[in-house]
């Protein structure tokens, strides 16, 4: 996989002269990385940084491995220009999606292609078996990649610290409450740990690798375990305060309805719609210890159970996404996560016809719903991608709240 040079892109400018280089070095290596192999000259124009601003800036990229050299390309009349790309084994990121019942690890090199992905079950989800797990996982990947660790992200279901819905339920983490997960991650892997919810990573999968690479203003419904929202608007990651921003599962849509297990209320979104909702559905008809290629399979054999529970699920959903489009007003929601592809396309062809809202336009470039590119993967691809573009995209540097770079 790997990220397409795209004229859509919003450009960050360069700062010139050079107050912060640490600024300018990242809007080189976006640039170049969008662009795929770019001429010095060439990235002068696009970012207005400085010929010579730009000339040292590149030697440096290449000096530390970041970037490399290409040889000419012609282009018209004179010594055709110097060709630079980012360099794909100057370093990679992992990622990492913890789930209830899985754990997904992906290398991605500089270059955002996807080097190595495993899966393995998680048949205990206790704080010392996750984190043994984590351990061993990222050992393997770091000896089978070889070149430099960049950073590593890490996707847990949130939501985080909330009294009374500290991680209980089947939907999420038993025993993380009041633990700082990105310090004992760090700990047990002897590298510093970004810690994000899973939709809102999904979301930055999505905008860095998937169906919402040129779209700007976007909602992400993400099928973890349980049911999260990704928001990225402008282009960024939207979070709210506590990071919290986009927890769909627990808006009650069933009043005096089923207890939720997570959060104790009745009638939580999650407990229809969601991965584990369908489980325990098809545990109430005997069917049992159900992977994602029995979920694919049982589909295709058009399963009762299955069949009755994507209408419902699309019965549930239809009015949630008039909501939030009349809340958020994005361009489209693109639905993913652990669920067979062929399902998320069942659930969103059930819900035709979507009742009116603001996004009820004749003219529209995007459906109003739409599945994701990114499939199983799209959690963990978004951690990988946390330190990967907190290192190379200006845009997600700022809603990363990284501190601001001091000047040079
Ligand atoms: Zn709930």
């Amino acid at each position: 996989m790997t990220i397409h040079p795209n004229g859509k892109h919003s450009i960050a400018i360069g700062k010139n002269p050079e107050r912060s280089r640490e600024h300018n070095r990242r809007v080189v290596l976006d640039i170049v990385r969008q662009h795929e192999m770019l001429g010095r000259a060439h990235i002068a124009k696009l970012t207005q940084l400085t010929p010579q601003a730009v000339a040292n800036i590149v030697d440096e990229l290449v000096g530390e491995g970041l970037m490399m050299e290409l040889g000419r390309r012609r282009s018209g009349r004179g010594q055709p220009p110097i060709q630079f790309a980012v360099n794909p084994d100057g370093g990679f990121t992992i990622g990492v999606e913890i789930a209830a019942d899985h754990i997904v690890t992906v290398a991605l090199d500089l270059s955002g292609r996807l080097r190595e992905s495993r899966v393995v079950a998680l048949r205990d989800p206790t704080p010392d078996h996750v984190l043994s797990i984590f351990a061993s996982e990222l050992a393997a990947v770091r000896t089978s990649i070889g070149s430099k660790l960049l950073g590593i992200g890490v996707v847990m279901p949130g939501p985080f610290e909330i009294e009374g819905m500290t991680s209980v339920g089947p939907t999420t983490l038993p025993g993380w409450g009041g633990r700082d997960a990105a310090q004992v991650l760090g700990d047990a892997c002897g590298h510093a740990v970004i810690v994000e919810n899973d939709a809102t990573a999904a979301a930055v999968a999505e905008r860095l690798f998937g169906a919402g690479l040129s779209i700007s203003n976007f909602c992400m419904v993400y099928f973890g375990v349980g049911l999260g929202l990704g928001i990225i608007q402008d282009g960024a990651p939207y979070r709210g305060a506590f990071g919290n921003a986009g927890e769909i599962g627990h808006v009650t849509v069933v009043p005096k309805g089923k207890k939720c297990p997570s959060c104790g209320q009745l009638g939580c979104l999650e407990g229809y719609v969601s991965t584990y909702a369908l489980k325990e559905e098809l545990a109430g008809a005997g069917i049992t210890e159900m992977e994602f290629a029995d979920l694919e399979q049982l589909h295709a054999q058009n399963h009762p159970v299955i069949v009755e529970w994507v209408e419902d699920a699309a019965t549930y959903l239809g009015p949630m996404v008039a909501m939030l489009e009349n809340i958020l007003d994005p361009q489209t929601l693109i639905f993913g996560g652990a669920l067979p592809d062929a399902i998320i396309d069942d659930v969103l062809a059930h819900l035709a016809p979507l009742p009116t809202s603001v996004a009820s336009r004749r003219q529209r470039d995007l459906p109003r719903v739409m599945r994701g590119k990114t499939g199983q993967l799209t959690a963990a691809l978004g951690a990988a991608a946390l330190p990967l573009f907190d290192m190379v995209t200006p845009k997600l540097e700022l809603s990363l709240q990284t501190p601001a770079a001091a000047p040079a």
